[in-house]
């Protein structure tokens, strides 16, 4: 079949990649110079299952309003003039009991679990480098109530059966010998030992090259502008006044969904912020050697290769593309001093993305109405970790097979 792709976000580029390899003529169209430019280029790295669950939890509406008032908040609501951003929200909050969360983070898990075993099978197939760690990840925890939350973690993630350990503080530096530095006051951790780390944007032009080999193409600076309709099936992409002629199209947009609204068809995503900073490590023994995920402020701070990458902040306030000094110099601040002297965090990178995200958590894999139209879309916070799974579902969907049983 003749397929088109609309995205080389990580999601597009491993949807085409496993369509490619089931025979099919890929040609991924992307809006940007390269692959992996938007969400998937300053993301934190962690390719982290162990943590995949929905924002939507119990209590969570009372801690956003309060946060609201709080201005170094992880999680900020700036309410908008916008029947999507209400509606997502109303959508949020029902999602927020006990019954609707435990679904939601089943899904959740399911599908980055079997996500990280595609991406194992991936690298082992085809060396893909990407300044990968398989480390785990480590969550820290600074006062008695996040340790006691941790706990609480953990008693989950026995059942689910993931690999992890609660640690004491004197572990935790034992772990990331870095924080013995740091005069942040530590009551303990958890540390989820299969989880790995990896840069997404390394990954997403190492597989759209791999890809490319495997006979796919990619056109770049290449906006879609709309699709064309016949009957109850998509015949076309338009690029402007070019019109290309496809037997199936797959939607991998992240976080922009306009090509769907003429279609009727309302998927609920959000642009939730973030940022992120990125700088070369200066100081080896200073520096993270795997990831540490900071429960104080919910910032993530992971090596890759030889830099530093720190991650963090949510703001729900539509595609608003400010920098503010404050909330970047928050960010730097926290990881100078979790971190002290492992890298110039004056010289860093500074990025902003936007996750897109559902309100319940999963992400949407699937056939719309019109038959050959697919989503891939909707992976919110943790979308480099469900890249692989989801884009090997998407390939299974298209095909018409049923997905793996391990995402049944
Ligand atoms: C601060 C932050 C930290 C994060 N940390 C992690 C983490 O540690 N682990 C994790 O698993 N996930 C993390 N995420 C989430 C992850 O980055 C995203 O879920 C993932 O990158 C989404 O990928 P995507 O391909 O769906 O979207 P994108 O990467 O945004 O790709 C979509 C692509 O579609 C293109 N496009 C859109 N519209 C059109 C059009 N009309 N025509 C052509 N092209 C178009 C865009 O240009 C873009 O390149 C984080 C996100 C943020 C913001």
């Amino acid at each position: 079949m003749k397929i088109i792709v609309i995205g080389a976000g990580v999601v597009g580029v491993t949807s085409a990649w496993y369509l490619t390899r089931d025979g099919h003529e890929v040609t991924v169209l992307e809006a940007r110079e390269g692959a992996g430019l938007e969400t998937s280029f300053g993301n934190a790295g962690g390719v982290c299952p162990g943590f995949a669950g929905p924002w939507a939890a119990p209590g969570m509406p009372f801690k956003a309003a309060k946060w609201m008032f709080q201005p170094s908040a992880p999680l900020k609501v700036r309410p908008r003039v916008s029947m999507h951003q209400w509606r997502w929200l109303a959508q949020f909050v029902a999602n927020c009991t006990p019954e609707r969360f435990a679904a939601n983070k089943a899904r959740m898990q399911k599908v980055a679990h079997y996500s990280k075993a595609c991406l194992v099978a991936l690298r082992q197939e085809t060396g893909i480098e990407y300044d990968h760690g398989e480390g785990g990840v480590l969550q820290v925890f600074q006062t008695p109530d996040e340790l006691e939350g941790g706990k609480r973690s953990s008693a989950v993630l026995t059942e689910l059966r993931i690999p992890h350990r609660i640690l004491t503080a004197a572990e935790v530096l034992e772990v990331e010998p870095g924080l013995a530095r740091s005069d942040v006051p530590l009551s303990g951790g958890l540390q989820l030992t299969t989880d790995e780390t990896g840069d997404c944007h390394l990954f997403c032009k190492a597989l759209a090259r791999l890809a490319t080999a495997e006979g796919a193409q990619f056109r770049y600076d290449t906006r879609v502008t709309g699709l064309r309709l016949a009957g109850e099936k998509i015949t076309a992409v338009k690029v402007g006044p070019e019109e290309i002629e496809a037997d199936a199209v797959v939607i991998a947009t992240g976080p922009q969904i306009d090509l769907l609204k003429p279609l009727g068809l309302n998927v609920p995503v959000y642009p939730v912020k973030g940022y992120s900073l990125t700088a070369e490590i200066t100081d080896e023994t200073a520096a993270p050697r795997s990831s540490v995920m900071d429960e104080h402020s919910k910032v993530m701070i992971t090596r890759l290769g030889t830099r530093l990458r720190a991650a963090g902040i949510a703001e729900l306030a539509g595609f608003d593309d400010r920098m503010p000094a404050p909330v970047l110099d928050g960010l730097k601040a926290r990881v100078a001093e979790l971190f002290p002297g492992a890298a110039d965090y004056e010289a860093a990178a500074l990025w902003h993305g936007f996750r897109p995200m559902t309100p319940d958590g999963p992400s949407r894999v699937e056939k719309t109405r019109y038959g050959n139209l697919f989503l891939n879309l909707g992976h919110g916070s943790n979308g480099w970790t469900q890249a692989c799974g989801t884009g090997q579902m998407m390939a299974d969907l298209v095909a018409d097979r049923p997905f793996d049983p391990a995402v049944r």
